[in-house]
C-alpha cells in the first residue's frame, strides 16, 4: 500500500471510530475527495466541495471560518465559479 491511500485510511479510521452519523459523513467525504498531496487539511478540502448536487454537501464538514486563500487549490475555485453561474443561469 502506498502511503498516500495509507494517509487516507488512517484518516478515515479516525472518522469512522466516532459514533453516530458525523464520522461516517466525514469519512465518506474523506473517501471521495481527500488528497494527502493536495494543498490543505482533510477538512479543508472537503469544505471546498463544488458538488452541490451531492446529497451529502449540506452535511459535509466545514470550517468554522472561511478557507484562507493559500490552502485553496486554484482549480477547485475555478470549477466553483463556473458551477456557481450555471446554477445562476439555471435558477433566473
Ligand atoms: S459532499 Fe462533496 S466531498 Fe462529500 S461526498 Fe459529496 S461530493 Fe464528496
Amino acid at each position: 500500500m502506498n502511503n498516500v491511500v495509507k494517509r487516507i485510511n488512517e484518516v478515515m479510521a479516525r472518522q469512522l471510530a466516532k459514533p453516530g452519523l458525523r464520522g461516517a459523513i466525514n469519512a465518506k467525504c474523506i473517501d471521495c475527495i481527500y488528497d494527502p498531496l493536495a494543498k490543505g487539511s482533510w477538512v479543508d478540502q472537503v469544505d471546498q466541495c463544488t458538488s452541490a448536487g451531492c446529497p451529502l454537501h449540506n452535511y459535509r464538514p466545514q470550517r468554522k471560518e472561511p478557507t484562507p486563500d493559500h490552502l485553496k487549490d486554484p482549480a477547485k475555485v475555478a470549477l466553483g465559479k463556473r458551477l456557481a453561474a450555471m446554477n445562476k443561469e439555471i435558477t433566473e
